[in-house]
């Protein structure tokens, strides 16, 4: 029984899960970590020595395809055609009219979605973390940057971040643990274009080793950082935070084990789970307290589950706010040929960035800011499968060479911006699609309004721009959310704020109606920031949830009345 052998259960085991459960062995209580998926072995399950490491993408041991379904996505317009996917081998990317899905990307299995991220370790936009008092837009964050900035220090140097000592970018009270990687050529020859255009490529703070650190070898800059760290250099959870739980001691991991559904008291407590392992067995398990972090997809879709007489509309959701308030990833990227080889297959992807729109107020006549940087890896034009069908035109031996030719020339620029929250992006269940325990499969809605267009054609436009600047003649191919959706960070359906009317949990995770119940994943997002990556932010809040829990947990706060 899970209550008799640990004080918590965490569910998941990603960025929020990962660093909550390490936090909490930290404060000496004993946890019980359950995944849904399996763990993976860096060194044998990802394939980056193979010589198919290019068709075979991030390995996942669960097919992705179908985990969650998308309502139907809204039309598209002939005045957006600029916004529009399009290769110059395959033309459009979406023929029709109708937006279309990719899904939403993310892992299943031990260490969650940092598993196949590319290490981007980046702390919020101070201003992003207030868009309602400032403009009107999402919610203010119930913590400020302030509160949160130990936080990130005490991570940076756990997960080894590399970054300038001249970063000016954020408030930092100390810095960054590791020197910055060398930036490679191509990244080189993209900050002077943007240079040219009066915008700033500095360093990006990274999640990979620059040099030896932690027992963990320093980065070789093969680039696959997508496709799994074979080295472990790269700071995912499973082999930084989930490592340390398991070494205190005091953690307990289970893989394939599928939380089904949380189980209501008479009183204001979680009582049980239900977990489902891989041979379809369920079994009710007694809680103390619960830590939810299955990622902003499945951990509204848990609540919506788990009704019962006193919760007919899912655990945590009296006002109605589980799910909603979903917010994507909003992205753009523009790829070209440099006319001179450049080696752009290889390096530490996105190893600069530019922040100069990242402020919510950056960008002329929209809210939300957005960021820029080198994105071949993510665009996936690293290897000559890639370059054979996306970027060389043709047939026989003049394709053969041009293939040769391009390899290491292909310049891509990516840009992530602010996603606002609106009421026709939420998360719920499907009626109708079940999973294999038949259960309701979360159902996800997105709707990007005129204020997001606005800005993605801002972040288009601006992609074009610095490409051009750089030198790029042949831009080949372009790819963004206006007609694809093919989210990597989502956030907000168990937002956090102090009024539980429109929020779901406080200021520390804490949910406003089950005592010991609390989140601690990208779904307590109240906005987005303009174009972080959210992982540190994630691990950040999980870190001060833990802290929260341990010390009630010490009053014996959490426990059912005597
Ligand atoms: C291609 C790509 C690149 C990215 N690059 C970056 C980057 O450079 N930097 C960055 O900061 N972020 C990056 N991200 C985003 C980042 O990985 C995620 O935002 C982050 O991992 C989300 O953390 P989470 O804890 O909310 O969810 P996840 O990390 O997705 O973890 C949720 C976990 O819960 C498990 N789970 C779900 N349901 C259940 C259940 N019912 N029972 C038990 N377990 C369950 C899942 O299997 C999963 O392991 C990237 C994402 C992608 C897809
Ligand atoms: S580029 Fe570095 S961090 Fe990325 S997969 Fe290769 S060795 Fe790991």
């Amino acid at each position: 029984m899970a209550d008799a052998d640990h004080d918590v259960v965490v569910i998941g085991s990603g960025a929020g899960g990962g660093a909550a459960a390490w936090a909490l062995c930290e404060q000496g209580l004993r946890v019980l970590l359950l995944e849904a998926g399996p763990a993976y072995v860096p060194e044998t399950d990802y394939r980056l020595h193979r010589s198919d490491w290019e068709t075979a993408r991030f390995p996942d041991k669960l097919p992705p395809a179908d985990r969650q379904t998308l309502a139907p996505l809204q039309a598209l317009e002939a005045r957006h055609d600029a916004l529009r996917s399009w290769n110059h081998v395959r033309g459009r990317v979406v023929p029709g009219d109708t937006r279309r899905s990719v899904g939403y990307s993310h892992v299943v299995g031990l260490g969650g979605s940092t598993l196949h991220f590319a290490g981007e370790a980046h702390r919020m936009h101070p201003e992003a973390m207030r868009m309602a008092s400032r403009f009107g837009v999402a919610a203010d964050w119930p913590v400020d940057y302030a509160t949160l900035e130990p936080y990130y220090t005490r991570i940076e140097r756990l997960i080894g971040v590399a970054g300038s000592a001249d970063d000016t970018s954020r408030p930092r009270s100390a810095p960054y643990p590791l020197p910055p990687h060398p930036r490679s050529y191509a990244s080189q020859r993209l900050a002077a274009g943007a240079e040219a255009l009066g915008l700033g490529f500095v360093p990006n703070p990274l999640a990979a080793l620059s040099k030896p650190y932690d027992g963990r070898p320093g980065c070789n800059y093969c680039a696959g950082c997508l496709r799994g760290c074979p080295r472990r250099d790269k700071g995912s959870v499973d082999v930084t935070f989930v490592r340390r739980a398991r070494e205190s001691g005091r953690c307990e991991i289970r893989t394939e084990c599928q939380v089904t559904r949380l189980v209501a008291g008479d009183d204001d407590r979680i009582r049980a789970i239900v977990t489902r392992s891989t041979d379809g067995l369920e079994r009710e398990e007694r809680v103390r307290s619960v830590v939810l972090a299955a990622g902003a997809v499945e951990t509204p879709r848990l609540l919506l589950l788990s009704t019962a007489p006193g919760s007919p509309d899912g655990i945590a959701n009296d006002s109605g706010q589980v799910g909603r308030h979903f917010m994507e990833t909003l992205s753009w990227y523009t790829s070209g040929l440099h006319p001179e080889p450049l080696g752009s297959h290889r390096g530490l992807p996105s190893d600069s960035i530019c922040w100069d729109f990242n402020a919510p107020d950056a960008i002329d006549g929209v809210v939300g800011g957005c960021r820029f940087s080198p994105g071949t890896a993510e665009a996936d034009l690293l290897g000559p499968v890639s370059h054979a069908t996306r970027v060389v035109r043709g047939f026989g031996r003049a394709h053969q060479e041009g293939v040769r030719d391009a390899l290491g020339r292909v310049l891509t620029v990516a840009s992530i911006g602010e996603s606002l929250p609106g009421p026709k992006s939420f998360v719920d269940l499907d009626p109708v699609a079940r999973d294999a325990a038949g259960n309701a499969k979360a159902r996800i809605h997105s709707h990007l309004d005129d204020a997001e267009l606005r800005r993605l054609t801002f972040m288009a436009r601006t992609c074009r721009e610095i490409l051009a600047a750089a030198g790029v003649e042949e831009v080949f191919e372009e790819a963004g959310t206006y007609d694809l959706f093919f989210s990597t960070h989502v956030f907000g359906t168990c937002r956090m704020g102090t009024d539980p009317e429109t929020s779901v949990v406080d200021a520390f995770g804490r949910s406003h109606r089950f005592r010991n119940l609390f989140v601690a994943d990208a779904s307590v997002f109240p906005s987005s920031g303009g174009g972080e990556s959210p992982s540190l932010t994630i691990e950040a809040l999980a870190l001060r949830t833990a802290e929260h829990l341990a010390a009630r947990a010490r009053r014996r706060e959490l426990d059912a009345p005597a």
